[in-house]
């Protein structure tokens, strides 16, 4: 007997199906619909709780509403936010893109907040620069700041409104990969009655978002687990820049809930026990506006020098009084409740303490401009898996390059999300028959699954995630070095081996959250492991990965993306690709890399 007949099994075929349902996915998912494929979503969580839900300060796009911009000069600004690693023809692609994603964003029902003249309403935001790095510049097309929320609601109203078929509360498990290579369909978990779903499909999107919950603090919703990260590395795909990890300066202390940047772009700033406002001497241009990793350095560097404030000097301030109760209510209400939650800190009266907390992952899957899974080659470093793709946090394409700027993560949500759509239309013909998966593969995967909802060892889900997200927070953090990357990546290993001996106490099918936290964390441990192997081994400092023992970005040797691979013993086997130090057409030229100074 096959251990599938130990469950209930239940097929479906279609063109396309979707993992996850965030900004990323319900955009690739309208597209998908509108041209008339046969296309599922499949979604761990309700569509409008995807952390897409979360993100506050603004969408990016050159609109030039309150000031005169250009895409060129945001191109310039993602290219040095950067700080080099970015693909410059893939940051020229979203950069020309994002007027139009934005516009038509608005068309489809999106309440951006208004200037007085009726236009959407754009506010200054970290690193986004007029004139190449002269002065900040409005770029943040905002909803208040509740801009994440008026997306994903948007998105997923329009979904219903076309022909695609909804799965949610359902866990996908793993990606159903043939002997060529091909992806052919994924197997999920429906949570709520235990039936197992097979899909067939003629194209898989990955877009199940980042891994924050790696890191012990983090502003990231509980769903944010990398499950996509994981179904890649288990189906022996590579993932890209895994060591590049965004810390938001302005997490609050200590809950770590986000406030955002928009804070700052409307005129808040920072202070350290002194009173002092310290940016002004690391960022003598931009100031508190400088882009994300250089002011969460500065604030670790005022803390550990020891100007933090509170009775144990460890968070910073973040000051919006002045702004006046006004401004406060009308473009920054949902921080304002945030604040006084988390915090008690009532803002239009007295200053925030906040802290760097972990917030975004640079790396991912790697992609294509249009979404195409890439797994390099010995002879093509561009090698494109048929079958796959991956957009938004999960994946790498790579404009983040070694730190993301604020807005900069909306816009590639939706600008990729489209861009995949219009490929996979191109290439996918609903006329042909769905080819079925192949059964050995769909029964290995069932069979895993049925060994963890069996597993009698001796450590909780609960205590190796926290043994995790401890050792990722002492080891991968704000700053690293050689010692405590090495310790770090032992403490890992030792996870892999106690791993093993994981016990669940819930065996049943039905809303298990034992076991789907098991699984979850089997894809936290997958996507920590390449972070700080990939950390480990990089001998620069770039972006968000500040190495004590090697301070200087290093262009000659350094200037490529880390490709890493993960066996099911927690090996991590790494190489490396070029950048793309060219751009996509002659209306731009290439950016030389050159020092960052805000
Ligand atoms: C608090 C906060 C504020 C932010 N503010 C901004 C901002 O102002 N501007 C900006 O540009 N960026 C911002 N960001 C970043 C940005 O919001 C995220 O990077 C982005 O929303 C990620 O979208 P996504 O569609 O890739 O994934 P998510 O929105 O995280 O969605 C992931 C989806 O995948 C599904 N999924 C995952 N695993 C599975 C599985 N195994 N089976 C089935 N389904 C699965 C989930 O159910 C979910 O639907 C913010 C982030 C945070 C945390």
């Amino acid at each position: 007997m096959t251990i599938s007949n130990s469950y209930r099994v239940i097929r479906h075929e279609y063109d396309v199906v979707v993992v996850g349902a965030g900004g990323a996915g319900l955009r690739a998912t309208l597209g998908m619909g509108a041209a008339g494929l046969r296309t599922a979503y499949v979604t761990k969580v309700f569509p409008t709780r995807s952390h897409t839900v979360a993100a506050q300060g603004g969408i990016g796009a050159a609109l030039g509403n309150m000031e005169e911009d250009n895409w060129r000069w945001h191109m310039y600004d993602t290219v040095k936010g950067s700080d080099w690693l970015g693909d410059q023809d893939a940051i020229e692609f979203m950069c020309r893109e994002a007027e139009s994603a934005v516009k038509e964003l608005e068309h489809l029902g999106v309440p951006f907040s208004r200037t007085e003249d009726g236009r959407i309403y754009q506010r200054p935001f970290g690193g986004h620069t007029r004139e190449f790095g002269q002065a900040p510049v409005p770029r943040a097309c905002a909803a208040a700041d509740r801009t994440g929320h008026a997306i994903l609601h948007t998105l997923y109203q329009q979904c219903l409104k076309h022909k695609v078929s909804f799965y949610v509360e359902f866990f996908v498990l793993d990606l159903i990969m043939d002997e060529a290579g091909q992806c052919r369909g994924i197997v999920a978990w429906c949570l709520d009655d235990g039936t197992i779903h097979v899909f067939s499909a003629k194209m898989v999107v990955l877009a199940t978002g980042g891994y924050g919950r790696a890191f012990l603090s983090c502003t990231s919703a509980h769903s944010c687990t990398g499950d996509g990260g994981g179904l890649a590395m288990r189906a022996g795909l590579p993932t890209q820049d895994m060591e590049f990890v965004q810390f938001h300066p302005t997490g609050i202390y200590p809950a770590g809930c986000l406030l955002t940047e928009g804070c700052r772009g409307e005129g808040g700033y920072l202070t350290n026990a002194d009173g002092e406002r310290f940016m002004e001497r690391y960022a003598p241009t931009t100031k508190d506006l400088a882009s994300r990793d250089v002011v969460s350095r500065a604030m670790t560097i005022e803390i550990n020098e020891g100007r933090g404030c509170g009775p144990n000097k460890g968070h910073i301030m973040l000051h919006l009084e002045h702004l006046g109760a006004d401004l406060l209510h009308q473009r920054l209400p949902g921080i304002s409740e945030t604040a006084r939650v988390f915090a008690g800190v009532d803002v239009t009266r007295e200053p925030a303490p906040v802290l760097p907390t972990v917030h975004y992952n640079m790396g991912g899957v790697p992609t294509t401009i249009h979404g195409e899974v890439v797994s390099p080659t010995e002879d093509d470093p561009d090698h494109i898996v048929p079958g796959l793709m991956a957009v938004g946090e999960a994946a790498c394409v790579s404009v983040h390059g070694a730190n993301r700027l604020g807005t900069n993560s909306l816009l590639d949500l939706i600008v990729f999300g489209r861009a995949a759509a219009r490929r996979a239309a191109e290439q996918i013909d609903p006329e042909l028959p769905v080819p079925s998966a192949p059964e050995p593969v769909v029964e290995k995967i069932i069979a895993a699954f049925d060994k963890l909802r069996h597993a009698d060892g001796t450590y909780t889900v609960a205590q190796l995630r926290e043994r995790l997200q401890r050792t990722m927070q002492a080891h991968a953090s704000v700053f690293r070095n050689d010692t405590s990357l090495s310790e770090g990546c032992a403490k890992i290993r030792a996870l892999w081996k106690d791993s093993q001996q994981i016990a669940l106490r819930d065996r049943s099918l039905i809303w298990n959250s034992d076991l789907m936290e098991a699984l979850e964390y089997q894809n936290l441990l997958a996507n920590a492991t390449v972070t700080i192997e990939s950390a480990h081994a990089r001998h620069e400092s770039r972006g968000a990965h500040a190495h004590d023992d090697y301070p200087e970005r290093d262009d000659k040797d350094w200037m490529k993306h880390t490709i890493s691979y993960l066996d099911a013993e927690g090996g991590v086997r790494l190489t490396y690709r070029p950048v793309h130090l060219r751009t996509l057409t002659d209306d731009v030229e290439v950016f030389p890399p050159k020092k960052r100074v805000y």
